[in-house]
């Protein structure tokens, strides 16, 4: 199975929940997840309270021979941080702007960090079936956007995705009257996102991007496994912030299928999974097989980045 690894990032209401549930209820992880809680997207109550996703979270598809797992971005500003790591996390990114609406301050935002992550967006025209939707107007403004950000000339030639959500439809064209399913909008995430830049053979390196928690299983690091394949129980080194090296024992290991979390005995080069095992595990750990430890650079930029010991 190929891996494709992208985030989807929007102004808040710009139809990122609804277009993923419909990713999903259109990718055969539905039949495969009765279970799925519906809009569990941004099913915190403290999200649903302020009206604002907050916590960055995956999702993974199906899709025919692949697994596309899709990064919640949080659009705020207050988020800086972590925006920038689920950047490096992936390899693509989905530019959702509402057709009606326009570009807003948190398009500007999200896509500043993208470009800046040498990313190349796929732009996403959400909410074509609004009336007043204006495709045409919309597309000029991400593109003076994206001018006025930087972007380079490969960036720039962004595809283009005319979508509703709520509808469950997807076209290459702004006419969507005959489109049928979100087909256009897979189609162009596995042929435009390439696939994982990492190394498939060699000693495990693993760094989470963000952390979780979970009352059963306690802190969880979720990330992207860089190199080499990690094992449950399996025993393994980390390398410390301060470079300081621990062991611990992978307890549980998981992967994302749909919206929940999945057991995985074993986790390979390119997938985004969490573990559990190490109680005070931060970002920008790297957990490595012991006796190869060797550090990746995230948040070593003053320091030598790797560390062989
Ligand atoms: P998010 O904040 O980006 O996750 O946005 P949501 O998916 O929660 O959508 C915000 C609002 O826009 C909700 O009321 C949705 O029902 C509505 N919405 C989402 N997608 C569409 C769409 O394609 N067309 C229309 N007309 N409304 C949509």
């Amino acid at each position: 199975m190929e891996i494709r690894n992208v985030a989807i990032i929007a102004h808040v209401d710009h139809g990122k929940t609804t277009l993923v549930d419909k990713l999903l209820q259109q990718s055969e992880t539905f039949r495969a997840n009765q279970a799925m809680q519906e809009r569990s997207m941004d099913s915190n109550d403290i999200e649903r309270e302020r009206g604002i996703t907050i916590l960055a979270k995956a999702t993974s598809i199906i899709y025919g021979d692949y697994r596309i797992n899709i990064m919640d971005t949080p659009g705020h500003a207050d988020f800086g941080g972590e925006v920038e790591r689920i950047m490096k996390l992936v390899d693509g990114v989905l530019l959702l702007v509402d057709a009606k609406d326009g570009v807003m301050p948190q398009t500007k935002f999200v896509l500043r960090k993208a470009l800046e992550s040498n990313l190349k967006p796929i732009v996403v025209i959400n909410k074509i079936d609004r009336p007043f939707a204006d495709p045409k107007k919309t597309i000029n403004q991400v593109f003076d956007l994206f001018i006025d950000l930087g972007a380079t000339e490969e960036q720039l030639e962004f595809p283009v995705i005319y979508a509703s959500g709520l509808l469950g439809v997807s076209s290459f064209t702004e006419d969507v009257s005959n489109a049928k399913n979100m087909k256009p909008l897979l189609d162009t995430i596995v042929n435009h996102v390439p696939k994982p830049n990492v190394t498939v053979d060699g000693p495990l390196q693993f760094q989470p991007a963000l952390v979780d928690y979970n009352e059963f299983v306690g802190r969880m690091g979720i990330g992207k496994v860089f190199r080499g394949t990690m094992k449950v129980n399996s025993f393994v080194s980390v390398v410390r912030a301060d470079g300081k090296i621990q062991q611990f024992r992978i307890q549980k290991l998981f992967r994302y299928s749909g919206l929940t979390k999945i057991e995985v005995d074993e986790a390979y080069a390119g997938d985004i999974v969490a573990i559990a095992g190490l109680s005070d595990i931060q970002v920008g750990d790297t957990v490595c097989e012991v006796g190869k430890e060797e550090a990746l650079p995230l948040l070593h930029i003053d320091e030598p980045t790797v560390q062989m010991l």
